[in-house]
């Protein structure tokens, strides 16, 4: 048995070791984010404040079961990742803990945030119709639940029911129509279906250059991707296609977000709040959104310009935490109407 002298001295070699980490000048990122260009917010917010960043980078899954397995002992500060049903995921995995912070409330719209500080969005992505110009007429169409009318047969190309951004897509359409009404959108898409699902969000756009489809379903950004490209042909599969932004006269176009949160593990907790306010700066909500041509969180930032051609957008503003609390609901529903 261990002395209490013994267990004492190991006790005080764990405060100090606990108090030499948590002194440390730096702030531990665990990013699922790849943009080259992030590195200038990190060199910014180390200048403005002389906390270090290391980056550690991964795919969204693999970071929240490396924090995980890593437990108590993880080095995390913070998990940046995309779209609310992945942060909601992390959550429930338990390693966010709630943050309280009048800064980011002040900044942050209030359905860009989990309700108790979990996590916040910091740029937002829209999911949007993409459609053939040279083939289709795009007053037939104006809103998702467009997508699923009989006429649309053999039209449509959606990628696979096992990406996130479907389910999040699904989760909203439950919110606004419930189960049984979203089931009956899902089936109806599903019908439609131009091809079995295949590909990523780009495919889909291509698909439809290329004629294979008349519709598609993509994340904007993509596009926006495409229209910047130095490649001609990714810019002339652009023109090639035509965006409608669904759902301009009702609830408006289903958005969703690039976001984080603070680990409940994490050893430098204050350098992590602090990051998280500095990403709703002004400066790096400019990087953060303009790297992916995604709409900064804060109102009033720079935005990249391909964005402002697209006008005066009416954006659906409910709670993002809504596609994680009935994303296994979505999920059950694709199953049963076979969306692979
Ligand atoms: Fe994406």
């Amino acid at each position: 048995m261990l002395s209490l002298k013994t267990k004492l001295m190991a006790a005080a070699v764990a405060a100090a070791s606990a108090t030499a980490t948590a002194s440390a000048n730096e702030v531990n990122l665990y990013s699922a984010r790849h943009y080259d260009s992030d590195q200038t917010i990190y060199d910014a917010f180390t200048k403005e404040t002389g906390i270090k960043v290391n980056l550690i980078e991964g795919d969204s899954n693999a970071l929240i079961e490396r924090i995980e397995r890593e437990g108590a002992a993880s080095p995390a500060d913070v998990l940046i990742t995309v779209d609310a049903g992945n942060l909601w995921r992390a959550d429930q995995a338990g390693i966010f803990q709630p943050v309280k912070s009048e800064a980011l409330d002040k900044r942050l719209p209030d359905n860009l945030q989990h309700p108790e500080g979990h996590w916040f969005g910091f740029s937002q992505r829209l999911r949007v119709i993409y459609y053939d110009r040279s083939d289709f007429d795009p007053s037939q169409i104006s809103t998702y639940e467009d997508l699923a009318k009989p006429e649309f047969k053999g039209e449509i190309c959606i990628r696979s029911s096992s990406n996130i951004y479907n389910q999040s897509l699904l989760a909203s359409m439950i919110e606004h129509h419930d189960v049984e009404g979203a089931e009956a959108w899902a089936q109806g898409v599903v019908d439609n279906m131009a091809r079995a699902p295949q590909g990523g969000d780009t495919d889909q756009i291509l698909a439809v250059a290329a004629g294979e489809c008349n519709l598609a379903v993509g994340n904007h950004y993509y596009y926006a991707r495409l229209l910047n490209s130095d490649k001609v042909e990714d810019r002339e599969a652009a023109r090639k296609v035509g965006i409608i932004f669904p759902n301009q006269s009702g609830r408006g176009v289903h958005a969703n977000i690039s976001g984080g949160g603070v680990i409940a593990t994490a050893p430098n907790r204050d350098n992590a709040v602090r990051f998280l306010e500095f990403l709703t700066s002004d400066t790096a909500q400019e990087v953060f959104a303009g790297s992916n041509h995604e709409f900064p969180a804060v109102d009033g930032v720079l935005r990249n310009p391909v964005l402002d051609t697209w006008g005066n957008l009416k954006i659906d503003d409910i709670n993002v935490s809504v596609y994680g609390e009935n994303n296994p609901e979505a999920v059950r529903i694709f199953d049963r109407v076979g969306w692979r």
